[in-house]
């Protein structure tokens, strides 16, 4: 089939890295290949564009460039930030606190410091995806040594009440960690003013590159090292410094804060004009998550009556990549653990999609996921045997 139309729709698994940001790495590929380690000039050249970067990513989220500490992604910075801290503090307590629905990178980090010997509490969240800060409260202990709750979540979008749980953190003095991959570029941060101590981001969230990211260590807060080696990132995190990819970082995270307002209210508008369409157009449909407390591209719709996989194989078939809330990942068809966590029954959590619009999404892009949503979910309850039980039940109670 010649130029069959494609639309990307999943912003939130990763994102095309930026032409600009390309450009800015070339050079770090290759002529200026020196181990910023090392002493000549080549060297201290690779040394200032990891220091340049540094400051760029300290001022997007109001932080000092000494309490900037680049890793290999979101993943390696939610690892540290969790076990580094865990183990630094367990002379001081043994328990954690997070919510039921963070990313993997944190629950199963969270599982695995189960096994040695912590204690970790998973608050639940209410049906739009929040935490209470009340049970956030409840929750605190004489050991409790960290917090750690989600800027916004990947799969629902819904934005967490992160300034509140900042002040109540801060009060008691017990550090708060929040995985903000998610937010960053789409939500302003400032970690004075919301009490962050200890902040993971990703590039490639955000038209950066993969495989490279950022932990905020707030000055002063007692961690462990996680990766162990050579004295790099100032004794740190071992391992010689992937350049190119903190370039790419830096010059990423940059444009990406310079233009945040206008591309968020422009991608909200794209994004509310799909999903008005999505749940008066399409019949048996709900959202998932807050109305309005979102990431601004974020859709999470649950259709009665399928199955996700089925649809995003139509939708995958029409050119569109999109997302669905079971685990596929895995090769699983476990529902999402965030889906249950808000209290959707197994069967609707299975027939639920994601959409997350970016920057360069248009209203053609809308037109043509609607037409082809609207189809394929048609097309599928058409050949469900629920749907047409439901059909059955329904004609005769008329
Ligand atoms: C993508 C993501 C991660 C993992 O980041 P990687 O850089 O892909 O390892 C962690 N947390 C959240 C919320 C994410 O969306």
């Amino acid at each position: 089939m010649a130029n069959q139309k494609s639309v990307y729709m999943d912003h939130s698994a990763t994102t095309a890295t930026d032409p600009e940001v390309v450009q800015a790495m070339i050079p770090w590929f290759s002529n200026q290949y020196g181990n910023p380690s090392s002493l000549y000039k080549l060297a201290r050249e690779s040394k200032t564009a990891i220091e340049n970067a540094r400051s760029k990513v300290a001022t997007a989220i109001g932080a000092k460039p000494e309490e900037i500490f680049f890793t290999s992604g979101g993943t390696e910075s939610d690892n540290w930030a969790l076990i580094g801290t865990a183990f630094a503090l367990r002379k001081k307590g043994n328990h954690i606190i997070t919510s039921g629905i963070e990313h993997h990178a944190i629950q199963h980090t969270c599982e695995y410091l189960e096994k040695q010997g912590f204690s970790v509490t998973y608050l639940p969240v209410d049906e739009s995806g929040k935490i209470r800060t009340a049970d956030l409260k409840s929750a605190i202990t004489d050991g409790t040594i960290l917090v750690s709750v989600m800027f916004a979540n990947n799969e629902i979008g819904t934005i967490q009440p992160v300034k509140e749980i900042g002040k109540i953190c801060r009060e008691k003095g017990i550090l708060f960690h929040t995985d903000a991959v998610q937010a960053i570029g789409n939500i302003p941060i400032d970690v004075g003013d919301l009490n962050i101590d200890l902040l993971s981001l990703s590039s490639h969230k955000f038209y950066g590159p993969k495989g490279t990211g950022a932990l905020f260590i707030r000055k002063g807060v007692r961690i462990d090292n996680y990766i162990h080696g050579g004295g790099q990132e100032r004794r740190k995190r071992a391992g010689t410094e992937n350049v190119p990819g903190i370039v790419g970082l830096g010059t990423a995270i940059e444009k990406v804060t310079r233009n945040l307002e206008d591309n968020s209210n422009r991608i909200r508008v794209l994004r509310d004009r799909l999903l008005d369409r999505i749940l008066s157009e399409i019949p048996h449909t709900r959202l998932n998550g807050h109305r309005t407390d979102r990431l601004a591209g974020n859709i999470n719709v649950s259709f009665e009556f399928i199955e996700g996989e089925s649809l995003l194989l139509l939708l995958d078939h029409a050119g569109i990549a999109a997302s669905t809330g079971s685990a596929c990942s895995s090769g699983s068809l476990e529902p999402s653990h965030v889906l249950l966590a808000i209290g959707l029954r197994a069967e609707i959590a299975h027939g639920s999609l994601r959409l997350t619009l970016g920057r360069e999404n248009t209203e053609e892009d809308n037109e043509y996921v609607f037409a082809e949503l609207k189809k394929a979910v048609e097309r599928l309850r058409a050949m469900s045997p629920l749907y047409a039980d439901y059909l059955k039940k329904r004609s005769r109670h008329v």
